[in-house]
């Protein structure tokens, strides 16, 4: 059987991913001075917000010169849609992606064959780093389409020249055979659908760990340390993570090497900062806060000071992999999508973190706010996962007991416990829902 080998990583490209601080730090600013030239001389929008600001692209002669720039938001790119904020002629774009828009208009962005090309490498770096070559076989069961995750992935196989399968999401039976039969050495899709195979395959009656994957890249959702470590037991493979957005270019602005201690971010083409959401202050390294990034060479649609709302913080100690580009934290929350309930803040992640760490409940959950009262409420449904629960251990309402304890002390307030019927919570085959908010607020 062959699985996961250290040996097999590698360095896609060591020229850039291992220059010193000094060089590195030399390109970006060459790279600054020229994207906001460029994007200054290209887009209206940009222009408008310079000239009312005040500050002309001969203004940075440092990369601390970034902070004389006015941020931009999703807003800006919904004000401009849907190709207001394109820099290139249109003669030159080759492929457009844009965001889902379920929370208002989606965000376009088109995409040079440059774009491509630095996308395709920077998944690349990703999977060369998770030990993909080029006699290997890389399923990619993210969603294809207008989201950027199933053509990300694939660009970022065959820049290595490996075999890319794009399955695409659902058709779970057909990801199973694939997966047996082709066979494949990575999977690269959605955390929580990893873990649904991973469930699919145990209901079948066959041990996901005796399915040749090696490996895979991991993300376009939030997820935890503990969905990593249920993955990597139940295939027997390394679970890396990748990040990225649509806005930005797509996944692979960061990815996990296999020292699994942080996202390298690919500096040469995308500067990041970490700000104080509240404030905007730039915050010094180290310290956790909302990430926002520059885009330095992307042609179709470059983004300057872009805010994620991703919050997240970085480490610029070099990495015992041997890359010297600076590493950003698993994305703890987005500045936007805290829960406020009964006046406490609660992140999704903390309910994740205490049901990812029990044997006894499957990784699926939902978490249901509502406010049948004056107050609000809070309930989570969870799941027994059958395989692991002994009815010797305990009783069903007393686990329920026990859930309801762990979440108060992770959260800080009270929480309703349903258990739900083994296989009865909805999975998701792309980025899963796990938050349904009832309450009212006109
Ligand atoms: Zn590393």
């Amino acid at each position: 059987m062959t699985k996961f080998k250290q040996e097999d990583v590698w360095i896609f490209n060591p020229e850039r991913e291992c220059m010193t601080i000094e060089e590195r730090r030399k390109l970006q600013l060459k790279r600054l001075k020229k994207v906001v030239k460029y994007a200054y001389e290209n887009v209206e929008f940009y222009r408008n917000l310079y000239d009312e600001a005040g500050v002309k692209p001969e203004d940075i002669q440092t990369l601390e010169d970034i902070q004389k720039l006015p941020f931009i938001t999703k807003d800006d790119l919904r004000k401009t849609y849907p190709f207001d904020m394109q820099a290139a002629p249109k003669d030159d774009w080759i492929e457009v992606h844009s965001t889902s828009g379920t929370t208002g208009i989606p965000t376009v962005a088109a995409y040079t064959r440059k774009d491509i090309d630095i996308w395709g490498e920077c998944v690349a770096r990703g999977l060369a780093s998770l030990g993909v070559h080029k006699n290997d076989i890389v399923n990619v069961a993210y969603g294809f389409g207008l989201f950027t995750g199933g053509h990300g992935a694939q660009y970022g196989a065959q820049k290595i020249g490996a075999l890319a399968v794009p399955m695409s999401s659902g058709n779970t039976q057909k990801q199973m055979n694939f997966l047996k039969d082709f066979p494949a050495d990575f999977l690269c899709c959605t955390p929580s659908y990893a873990l649904y195979l991973a469930e699919s395959f145990e209901k079948a009656g066959i041990d996901p760990k005796s399915i040749p994957l090696k490996g895979g890249l991991y993300g376009a959702e939030m997820w935890t340390e503990e969905i990593r470590q249920k993955l990597e037991k139940k295939f027997d493979i390394s679970a890396q993570n990748i990040y990225g957005l649509t806005e930005v270019i797509g996944p692979g602005v960061s990815t996990e090497c296999h020292i699994k201690d942080g996202m390298h971010i690919a500096e040469d083409h995308f500067y990041p900062e970490i700000i104080n959401p509240e404030t905007l202050e730039v915050l010094p390294d180290g310290e956790h806060g909302e990430i926002v990034f520059t885009s330095l060479t992307k042609t179709g649609m470059p983004v300057i000071r872009y805010r994620t709302k991703d919050l997240t913080s970085l480490n610029h100690e070099k990495c015992e992999c041997g890359r010297t580009t600076v590493r950003m934290s698993r994305i703890t929350g987005r500045s936007d999508d805290m829960l406020k309930v009964k006046g406490v803040i609660v992140f999704p992640k903390q309910v994740e973190e205490v049901i990812m760490s029990m044997d006894e409940l499957s990784p699926a959950y939902l978490i249901k706010v509502s406010r049948p009262g004056l107050m609000d409420v809070i309930e989570v449904f969870v799941e027994i996962d059958q395989a692991n629960f002994s009815d010797s251990m305990t009783d069903l309402e007393t686990l329920k007991q026990i859930i309801a304890h762990k979440l108060k002390d992770a959260i800080g307030i009270a929480v309703k416990v349903t258990l739900a019927e083994p296989y009865s919570l909805p999975r998701s085959e792309g980025k899963a829902v796990r938050v349904i908010d009832e309450r009212n607020f006109d």
